[in-house]
Parts: C-alpha cells; sequence; structure tokens
C-alpha cells in the first residue's frame, strides 16, 4: 500500500463505562475510498468525529500525511488538517437564506478564502454538483439530491485531499444516488481520498476499495468487499421466501435438506440457504413444489448480517 494520507491508531473513545470506539485502527491511501460499516451504535459517527477533531479521543493517534510536509496530528494540528478535508454530514447544514453560489461563498472565507477565488471556482462547483441552473436558487427550492449534491460541492470549495462523507446517500431516489455515485467515482478518479459511513451494501461494495466493519465499537473485519466475501460466506445463496417459507424453515433441521447447505438462516419470513454448489439444494427444494426462491451470489449484505447479527438494533 502507498504511504498513507490518513491514518489512525487504537483509536478509543469511551462515555462513562461505555466504551464506544474501542481500539480501532486503519489507513487511507492517496485516491482511495474507505467504507465503515456497522450497526447502529458501532461507533461509526463517533469515529468520525474523533477524525474532525469534534470529539476528543481517551486514547489513540489520528495523523493526515499529505508527503509534502511533516505529518500534522489530531488535535494538535485541528486546524491545519481541516482546512484539507471536506466533509459532508449526515444532515444537511446549508444555510437557507443564501442561494447556491452564496452558500459556497460563505463556506469558503471559513477556510480564509478570498471571494474573488470563490467566485472563480464556483460554476465549476457547480457543474460538478449538475446545479449550474440553480446557482441563484436557494436551499428550500432544491430536491434532497441537489441539496446533497451542492453539500458535496461545498465541501470541495478548498480543494480538500480527502472528503469525509457520513451517509451520503441516505434518502435519496435511485436517480439522486446514482448520480451520487458518479460524482464520487470522479472525485476517486482525480486522486482524492474518501472516508464514508454508509448503511448500503450496494453503495459500500461499489465505492469502496476496502471496508471496515464495526461493531459494538470494535473492528471486526477489514479488506475488499470480494475479498471479505469470499473470506466468510459460501459463494451460493439461495433465498426461500412467501407463505410456505416458514413452514419450510420449521423442517429444514430435516437432515436432507440442512445437509445441502452450509448454513441456514432465518430472517423474518425468509430462509435463508448459504451453499457450496446450490443445484441439488435446488433440486430438492423443487420437490416442495410451490416455493418461491431466488439463487444468487452471496453479496455484502449476506456479510454484513453475519458478522453483525440479524437482531435489530435501535441504537448501541
Ligand atoms: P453509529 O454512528 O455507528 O450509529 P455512534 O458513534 O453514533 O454510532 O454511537 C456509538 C455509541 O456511542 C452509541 O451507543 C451512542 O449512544 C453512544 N454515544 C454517541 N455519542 C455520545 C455522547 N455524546 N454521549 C454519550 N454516548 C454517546
Amino acid at each position: 500500500m502507498p504511504q498513507p494520507l490518513f491514518s489512525v491508531e487504537h483509536l478509543t473513545k469511551r462515555y462513562g463505562s461505555n466504551t464506544v470506539v474501542n481500539d480501532v485502527s486503519f489507513d487511507i491511501a492517496p485516491g482511495e475510498c474507505l467504507g465503515v460499516i456497522g450497526p447502529n451504535g458501532a461507533g461509526k459517527t463517533t469515529t468520525i468525529r474523533m477524525c474532525l477533531g469534534l470529539t476528543t479521543p481517551d486514547a489513540g493517534r489520528i495523523a493526515y500525511a499529505p508527503g509534502n510536509t511533516a505529518a500534522l496530528e489530531m488535535p494538535r494540528d485541528a486546524l491545519a488538517i481541516k482546512a484539507q478535508l471536506g466533509v459532508v454530514s449526515q444532515f444537511d447544514t446549508l444555510d437557507p437564506d443564501f442561494s447556491c453560489a452564496e452558500n459556497l461563498l460563505v463556506y469558503g472565507r471559513y477556510f480564509g478564502l478570498r471571494d474573488a477565488a470563490i467566485r472563480a471556482r464556483t460554476p465549476q462547483l457547480l457543474e460538478f454538483a449538475a446545479l449550474t441552473h440553480k446557482a441563484n436558487a436557494k436551499p428550500g427550492e432544491l430536491s434532497g439530491g441537489m441539496k446533497r449534491r451542492l453539500s458535496l460541492a461545498r465541501a470541495l470549495v478548498n480543494d480538500p485531499r480527502l472528503l469525509l462523507l457520513d451517509e451520503p446517500t441516505t434518502g435519496l431516489d435511485p436517480q439522486a444516488r446514482h448520480l451520487m455515485w458518479e460524482r464520487l467515482q470522479l472525485l476517486l478518479q482525480q486522486g482524492k481520498s474518501i472516508l464514508l459511513t454508509t448503511h448500503f451494501m450496494d453503495e459500500a461494495e461499489r465505492l469502496c476499495s476496502r471496508l471496515l466493519v464495526l461493531d459494538h465499537g470494535r473492528k471486526i473485519a477489514e479488506g475488499k468487499p470480494r475479498d471479505l466475501i469470499a473470506q466468510h460466506l459460501e459463494p451460493d445463496v439461495v433465498e426461500v421466501y412467501g407463505q410456505w417459507a416458514l413452514a419450510l424453515a420449521e423442517s429444514v433441521n430435516h437432515a436432507a435438506l440442512r445437509a445441502l447447505a452450509a448454513r441456514v438462516e432465518v430472517s423474518g419470513e425468509t430462509v435463508f440457504f448459504y451453499t457450496q454448489d446450490a443445484k441439488p439444494l435446488l433440486a430438492a427444494l423443487d420437490v416442495h413444489g410451490g416455493l418461491r426462491t431466488l439463487h444468487r451470489p452471496a453479496n455484502l449484505e449476506d456479510l454484513f448480517l453475519k458478522l453483525t447479527g440479524r437482531q435489530i438494533r435501535e441504537d448501541g
């Protein structure tokens, strides 16, 4: 791996007796997108907040090493690091009283940029966000996807090397998500690095070159999406769902079906069979007649559920 741009070592955060981030380490290389995934309460937001200098760690080291200067460390060099980061938080923090172009201007001033320099960059940033036609519109007139793209454009105003994105596509419709993914891919191609949290496994698989799986504040897995899937799961999944699925679930103790799958899981009204070879299993299920089945390769969602369990987490 090339010299990391950003590195976190043994990061720990406690609230009272609750250790919400527990000895977490990771690196981000230039041009890399690292995804942080985990159930609600896993410690993702707290980790990002510490990386941004918004929450003080109880232990650990956060360093930003742009290569041309000595490594900067959080919280000692918080201002210098923040000047080189771009942030899109989970909830829009756009100023409702200003137009899109003015939002960029006001935000750029926080970084000490001159108005003329920001104005010179504004058309390009708005074009990147597909918002050229909305330059003079206020955030209240924008769709959810447009607001999120404006937040992304705003995060780019200081031309950061690293972007920290907390659930960048939550709440967006499929078209808006795809447009956001396309823009993020462009930024990666330009050599920017991204640290991203997401609950969408398709997003994680599509964008992230590496993933960090957090649960109860601990790193429980790390690697390339495809490698993690291959490492932890059987390649084939057969889902049985619908009216008869649960009746079948009760019969999965039945040795014949069970023997054809390495693992069987029940979630809601669906039975998941994980297997090295789906053919004999599909043939055996066929005998039951009328079952609705879906045969597919194992994916990141399966990995997530295997590693973190299927029980709902309201919060940690
Ligand atoms: P995630 O982003 O993965 O959902 P968070 O980092 O938001 O997880 O939260 C991790 C845990 O830390 C949760 O149990 C949450 O309740 C707790 N937590 C977060 N912030 C605070 C705080 N300021 N005070 C006390 N507990 C907190």
